[in-house]
């Protein structure tokens, strides 16, 4: 039998219980739907992935080349000043002063691939190493015979943007950002339906801001060198405003200086663009970590469409003729990334895995969807 004080105290207790009970569904109920389905352990909720097109490996592991440094073969004007911006003693000094986010954080904190020089082979399995069919490679996770020209022709297979912003996690939160006019049709954007602003395109459904509004306009107004692309700060400053503003849980950037300065035989121009790649990066990843959606949750993947030829000509080009360019490589830095550094002695691993390990630092399967995908690369995952 109850006393009248143990009686109040029951009712108390009942009472509390309740109103916690009442508290925690309302918190279950208001958390934002960040936590992507549990497949896996894994802590990265947001993916921010940017590649450049046609930077090679050779200068991502060994800095500047010294028999391109020269007004004859790289087409150089003024050496002395290239030199003080790149040319160190050591090779590690060399790609530090080219790429230093990469040499300083990246490869310190996560992992980066395609080192030959150290027994790490990153390669497209498309054989054209040409760039539709590589970042169609990329995106969706495997080589299809039938995407084999730089047209414009959407892409018939879906991409791994796609797929995720059909998830319910992901709907309105993926956007993609491309120097490249070809990049609605590479993301199918008529199907797609997420945010695709690519080449001299103003961001037209995007939010307004006096930033964008500004960008918009200098796309429509500067001078331009190619036809089919602008200099890389447009894309990226359309994609850092978008980022903070609209704070998309898969963030996608493509830059197009490294291949456009190469083919135009400019080294000069071609390092510059590498550094400011790697700057840009820097920059989206420093962003990230002061942003609270994103901090320690949010996994940075860099990468490129295709390699370029090696030697004094080749260098300048690539594709189906060229062999050599279809080597690549990749870096991976999250939460989810053991620090691994740079790669050496490990078996190959293929643009076609790009696309899953993606999806798999999201906790998402994407092979079980798409059988023909490469595997994640599992080094790069949570072990
Ligand atoms: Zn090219």
């Amino acid at each position: 039998m109850e006393t009248r004080g143990e009686f109040l105290q029951g009712v108390c207790m009942k009472y509390l219980v309740r109103c916690c009970a009442v508290f925690a569904w309302m918190i279950f109920c208001c958390t934002p739907s960040f936590a992507a389905p549990a497949t896996q352990r894994h802590q990265t909720e947001n993916v921010i992935f940017v590649m450049t097109d046609g930077l090679r490996w050779q200068e991502v592991f060994r800095g500047a080349d010294a028999s391109l440094l020269n007004k004859e073969n790289g087409g150089v004007d003024d050496v002395p000043a290239l030199q003080k911006a790149y040319w160190r003693d050591t090779e590690e000094a060399r790609r530090a002063a080219l790429m230093p986010f990469l040499w300083s954080v990246v490869a310190k904190q996560g992992q980066v691939y395609g080192n030959q020089d150290k027994g790490s082979e990153a390669h497209v399995t498309n054989g054209l190493n040409f760039s539709y069919p590589g970042y169609s490679e990329t995106l969706c996770g495997f080589a299809d015979p039938r995407v084999k020209s730089n047209d414009k022709v959407p892409n018939p297979n879906v991409t791994v943007l796609e797929w995720l912003s059909q998830r319910q996690h992901y709907r309105g939160k993926v956007a993609a950002f491309a120097a490249w006019d070809l990049f609605p049709f590479i993301l199918n954007a008529a199907r797609a339906g997420f945010t695709i602003d690519a080449g001299y395109d103003a961001l037209s459904n995007g939010p307004v801001t006096p930033r964008l509004e500004l960008l918009n306009r200098l796309k429509a107004d500067g001078p331009r060198i190619w036809d089919e692309e602008p200099i890389d700060a447009l894309p990226f400053y359309t994609a850092l405003e978008y980022l903070k503003v609209k704070k998309p849980r898969i963030l996608y950037l493509m830059l197009g200086e490294t291949d456009d300065w190469a083919h135009d035989r400019n080294y000069a121009q071609y390092l510059h663009a590498a550094h400011r790649a790697d700057a840009y990066v820097e920059t989206l990843w420093n962003t990230v970590q002061s942003m609270r959606q994103y901090q320690h949750r949010t996994t940075l993947i860099f990468s490129s469409d295709h390699g370029r030829g090696d030697g004094l000509r080749d260098w300048k080009d690539h594709g189906e003729k060229i062999p050599s360019s279809k080597y690549i490589w990749m870096a991976f830095l999250g939460p989810d990334t053991p620090v691994r550094g740079e790669r050496s002695r490990i078996p190959a691993v293929e643009q076609n895995q790009i696309a899953a390990t993606l999806a798999a630092f999201l906790g998402e399967d994407y092979v079980s969807d798409v059988p023909k995908a490469g595997k994640p690369i599992s080094d790069a995952l949570p072990q």
